[in-house]
């Protein structure tokens, strides 16, 4: 029997309780394939799902992490043979299924894409659903019309995971960028990854009218709340808005006039269930012409299973930045 060290969450009579658990490794069934993972990484959820702050786990214990990135050990699924590489994201990893945080991840084959040319384990898990999340984004703001004329993409939570990819995303496809964060000492590190400008988080509190002064011509929201209202009110005819998360509160109180008189639209953005052919197609851009220009540097920590639980607590905390890898051997 085959042991592997895993990070697991529970829930039982003892309360919320995670940490590093040796377990056994899994015989996998048919369609499935066992990967050795190599390399994940720390997004939000996997923070709300590790100190269970937030209900992310449909099932008890589980293993965390929505990202994984590895080899094929062993496969029942007819694309995939041993030794290939592969990456996975988001379906029902860290949800109703074991995830990345794992020496051994068994999952359904059609969770898996082949690792894109150009990309290796790291710097696809640089990536990671924050990276892919951003990408959804700009492939339904692009879907939906959004040009360099309309004006500037605003990015909110800029200094996060996908508020950093979504930077270097946008700045790479020719757009001007204006970020929005609270942390006035990563200016500098924001302009760096292509931001133009970057605003403080109260920079538009005094937008309170249903249609003020319009000056975005697209915008990519991870915070939610009343940062996503002021938004609304402030977008350019035809300007589309992707809303990613809800860091700052899951509420909307906003007024149906930017909609119906500027014609902005709302995209919703869930990167979880995205069907394979569209999650190959934004991959292949994430590895080559969306690419960040400085991938290697929005990495701020790498870390090991051990590390997790402090990085978690930091996160929720707003204590982090970029992007947190973690590799497992
Ligand atoms: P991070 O923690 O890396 O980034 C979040 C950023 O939001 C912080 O760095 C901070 O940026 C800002 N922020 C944090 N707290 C607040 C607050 N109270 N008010 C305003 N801004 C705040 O997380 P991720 O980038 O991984 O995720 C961001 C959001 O997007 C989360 O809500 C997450 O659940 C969601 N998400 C959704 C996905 C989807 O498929 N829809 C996929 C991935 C993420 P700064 O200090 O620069 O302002």
């Amino acid at each position: 029997m085959k042991r592997y060290s895993a990070f697991r969450i529970h829930r039982d009579d003892r309360g919320h309780h995670a940490g590093i658990e040796t377990l056994t490794q899994p015989e996998p069934a048919a369609g499935e394939v066992l990967i050795r993972v190599s390399h994940s990484s720390v997004n939000y959820k996997d923070a709300l799902a590790g100190t269970g702050q937030g209900k992310i786990l449909r099932t008890f214990p589980l293993v965390g992490g929505i990202d994984a990135a590895g080899r094929v050990e062993r496969s029942n699924h007819p694309d995939f043979q041993p030794g290939d590489a592969v990456i996975a994201t988001g379906w029902g990893m860290s949800f109703d299924h074991d995830g990345g945080y794992a020496e051994i991840l068994c999952v359904p084959g059609d969770w898996l894409l082949p690792l894109p040319d150009g990309l290796d384990a790291a710097s696809a898990m640089i990536l990671g659903t924050a990276g892919f999340t951003a990408a959804l984004a700009a492939h339904r703001m692009l879907t939906n019309g959004q040009r360099p004329e309309l004006g500037p993409i605003l990015i909110t939570g800029a200094s996060g995971g996908v508020g950093s990819m979504a930077i270097a995303l946008f700045a790479r496809l020719g757009y001007e960028v204006v970020a929005i964060s609270g942390k006035p000492a990563l200016h500098g590190w924001l302009r760096g990854l292509g931001a133009n400008r970057v605003l403080d988080r109260e920079a538009l509190a005094e937008a309170k009218r249903p249609l003020e002064k319009a000056q975005w011509g697209g915008a990519i929201d991870t915070v939610g709340g009343d940062l996503l209202a002021q938004i609304t009110r402030t977008m350019a005819p035809g300007g589309n808005i992707a809303a990613i998360g809800l860091a700052g509160g899951h509420e909307l109180h906003a007024s149906v006039m930017p909609f119906i008189l500027r014609g902005v639209s709302l995209l919703g953005c869930n990167s979880v269930d995205i069907p394979s052919p569209l999650r190959a197609e934004l991959w292949r851009h994430l590895a080559s012409d969306w690419r960040p220009a400085r991938l290697e540097t929005m990495v701020t920590e790498t870390i090991d299973l051990e590390g997790l639980s402090e990085v978690f607590a930091r996160m929720l905390a707003g204590r982090t930045h970029g992007r947190i890898l973690v590799r497992m051997e």
